[in-house]
Parts: C-alpha cells; structure tokens; sequence
C-alpha cells in the first residue's frame, strides 16, 4: 500500500501532537515538524520509533525542504497562548506570516492540499454573539493580543489568496478553546493554570470579576472535526468548538470541586484586550461536515486531570508561576 504523506507543522505542540497520532492511526506516513520553542518532544516520543514517522526539527517561518511526494499539509505551528505570545511577539507574528507562505509554496508546489489553524481570535472581543462565520471581528491591531490575531487573519488572507490565485486546495479551522492531556502546564491558560494550582494548593488567581465567558472544547471532539473538513471540500472558514458557554468564574469552582480540593478564588487584573464572551456558532460545521462535539465538559476535564495528575511531581514546581499582569 502507498501511504499519503502528510507534513504536520507545530507537531509537538498540544494539538500538532493529537493530529499526528490521528493520522498515524489513519495509516499515513506522518512528516512532523517543530522548532521546540514551545512544543515538547515528550507528547510525540511514542512516535518516533515508528516507521512511518519522521520528524524535523525545524522552525517553518524560514524556506521549508521536504524530499518526495506530499499529499496534504496542516499548519499548526504557533505560539497559542496569550502568555506565550507575549513572551515571543516577533516569532507569534512570523510563524503565521512567513510560516504560512512557506507551507503555501510548498502546498503549491507539492501539488497538496493545506489546512491552516486559525483561531476564534480573529474575532477580537466579538460585539456579535455568538460567533458565526461572518462576522468580521473586533480586532485592535497594537494591542498585547494583536500579533497573534493579527497574524492568524494575515493567514486566512493568504490562504485564500493562495486558492483563489494559484488554485491550492485550502481548508480553513477557527478553533475555540481547547483543552486536553498534553496542554502545557506552565502556559498560562486558564485551565492549566487552575489545574495547577489545585494540585500545588495555592490560590485560584481569577482575572478580572470571572464573568467573561468562553466555551471549551475537548480535544479528541476539535481533531475529529479537523480530519472532517481536511477531508472536505470546503475551502471557507470553519468554526470548530463547543458552544457550552461558562463564566471564567463558575469554570474555576468547576475546577475545585473536580480537583476536591478547598483553593480558595483570589481575583487578579484583568489583561488588557481580554475578550469578554466567546461561544461559537457551529451551524456550519454541523451543515457541511456533520459535526459536533461528544465529550461534556465534566467528562472532558475529568480525562485531563487524570493526566496533569500523572505528571512527575517536579513538573508542577517548574511552573509554579503562572502570567502575572500587574
Ligand atoms: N484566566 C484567569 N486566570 C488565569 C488564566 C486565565 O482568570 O490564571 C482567564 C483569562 O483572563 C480569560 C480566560 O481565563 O478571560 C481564558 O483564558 P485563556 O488564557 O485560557 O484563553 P483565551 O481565551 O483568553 O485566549
């Protein structure tokens, strides 16, 4: 049998790492690629003796070199999370820039088809609720959260550009909070961060009153909606996320009582430019590739709390700090 060759960039990371195993078990050869910034060779080591994964350790926003033939292409490499691309402003706005370009040159020239990870923050702090597909955003461009946004809808431009001028095939995901076993405990985000605090029994730092929203989506339901619309034939933007809404506040007493713990809730700042709602519309996923999310919240965090449990005690103290935005 010959076996689609599929290059998956940011293969380390959390979901570059799910996809990976995804295609694998779909019997492709699977062609992983991360510079490491933030990715973490542990979520992929299970895969690297297999024969038909191959990694490279490479940063994608400098020109792209694969030998062979190349079916399809996911673009998942970049910083994601608002602490990370605080950290790393410059390389946030080149791996969605320049790293998109060369994923669509090689797209062009390998004669594959490419999905690019796009994000429910080119929605900005929405004014339209919930998000549909066309509504256009509430972006501000010099604002902490601006590289990132800014360079996620700099990629969806680009990529249409690439199908409509060049006649690539594109797929394009808009993923909404996401969560699962092997997010990274030190990045910042609002589950990990309570998570670890629970086990390391500090307090559970809510920023601002906790009544913005968002809706969190488990991570095996985003990856089954991914493979359905590489596999599509749909080249517009597509939300994928779970519409069950909750307050960042009621999420954190979720979290307590999961965790059985008695933390007690402390309230921080609110960073600057944090959306205040977020909940997508699924309408089109549901239409175009008949899906929509399985796993409930409780079920779903059940799952990854069982993980961050099972992680060596010491990784816990490595990230005692979670974002601080005085
Ligand atoms: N958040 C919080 N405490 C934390 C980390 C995050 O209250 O320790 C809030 C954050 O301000 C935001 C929400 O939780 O309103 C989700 O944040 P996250 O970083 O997970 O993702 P975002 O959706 O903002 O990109």
């Amino acid at each position: 049998m010959t076996r689609k060759r599929i290059l998956i960039t940011g293969a380390a990371g959390f979901l570059g790492s799910h996809l990976c195993d995804r295609f694998i078990k779909e019997g492709y050869h699977v062609i992983g690629m991360d510079n490491l910034i933030t990715g973490d060779m542990k979520n992929i080591e299970h895969l690297m003796p297999l024969e038909h994964f191959d990694f490279y350790h490479h940063d994608v926003s400098r020109y792209i070199h694969i030998p062979g033939e190349l079916h399809y292409i996911l673009h998942f490499a970049s910083p994601a999370s608002p602490i990370d691309y605080l950290k790393i402003p410059i390389p946030t706005l080149k791996v969605g820039s320049l790293g998109t370009h060369n994923c669509l040159g090689l797209a062009l020239a390998k004669g594959a088809r490419m999905l690019i990870a796009s994000t429910s923050e080119v929605y900005g702090d929405p004014v339209v609720h919930p998000q549909n597909e066309d509504y256009w955003g509430n972006v501000n461009p010099v604002g902490p959260r601006g590289v990132y946004d800014e360079a996620k809808r700099f990629q969806e431009a680009m990529t249409m550009a690439y199908h409509t001028f060049h006649g690539v095939e594109t797929r394009i995901v808009r993923i909404f909070n996401t969560y699962g076993p092997r997010m990274r405990l030190n990045d910042g985000r609002a589950l990990p961060a309570f998570i670890g605090q629970a086990l390391r029994g500090e307090d559970i730092t809510v920023f601002g009153d906790g009544s913005q929203t968002r809706s969190f989506c488990y991570v095996d339901d985003l990856i089954e909606g991914i493979y359905r619309l590489l596999m599509s034939d749909y080249a517009q933007p597509v939300n994928i996320g779970n519409p069950d809404e909750i307050s960042i506040l009621d999420f954190a007493k979720e979290i307590i009582s999961l965790t059985g713990t008695d933390q007690k809730i402390v309230f921080k700042p609110l960073p600057k430019d944090d959306p205040k709602q977020r909940k997508p519309d699924i309408t089109r996923a549901k239409e175009i590739l008949g899906w929509e999310p399985t796993v409930d919240r409780q079920e779903g965090l059940k799952k990854t709390y069982a993980y961050f449990k099972s992680l060596p005690e010491e990784d816990l103290y490595k990230y005692a700090h979670p974002r601080d935005f005085k």
